[in-house]
């Protein structure tokens, strides 16, 4: 019914550009994470039977990062309504902010710590809160026999680590 956005050129180049500006910060904070020695799983269901998927998962100490891209989850700064065929996208996009809204609660009624961030947010600031939250669940259950952060590369001079 509905004439798809991308049907013309432009607009599936833009969208396809979109789509990669969500993956690469993610990456970076992944690395970031690795070479401080957290271990985690990638783009999981944290709490089956939902299937919401997590852009990051610590199963064991029930944390869920999500890193979301500006244009799809409606960043404030940058999630622009675009031009072309606004009554496709403005539902659309509304309720994919809805949803994040509910996995977020749905994850946090089942016990889960939920991380939530903006693309555009500094991988490192990003990576410094995964750790903080990682390290609190240590200190929240008095468990001392785990390894502890590796934090060199979460300093804004240190140079990134290279792979992961
Ligand atoms: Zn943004």
């Amino acid at each position: 019914m509905v004439e798809s956005w991308a049907s013309s050129e432009g607009a599936r180049r833009t969208m396809l550009a979109n789509r990669r500006r969500d993956t690469k910060p993610e990456l970076r904070v992944r690395r970031l994470l690795h070479a401080a020695g957290l271990r985690y799983t990638v783009d999981a269901p944290p709490a089956p039977p939902l299937r919401a998927r997590a852009d990051i998962v610590f199963s064991r100490r029930r944390i869920a990062v999500f890193i979301d891209g500006c244009f799809w989850h409606g960043c404030p700064t940058h999630g622009v309504q675009p031009k072309s065929n606004e009554t496709y996208w403005r539902p659309k996009l509304a309720r994919n902010r809805e949803r994040d809204t509910q996995v977020t609660s749905d994850l946090k009624a089942r016990g889960w710590t939920v991380l939530r961030f903006w693309e555009h947010e500094d991988p490192r600031a990003v990576a410094q809160t995964v750790v903080a939250a990682w390290l609190g669940w240590d200190s929240a259950y008095g468990n001392t026999s785990s390894p502890k952060a590796d934090t060199k590369y979460l300093t804004s001079s240190a140079a990134d680590p290279k792979s992961n």
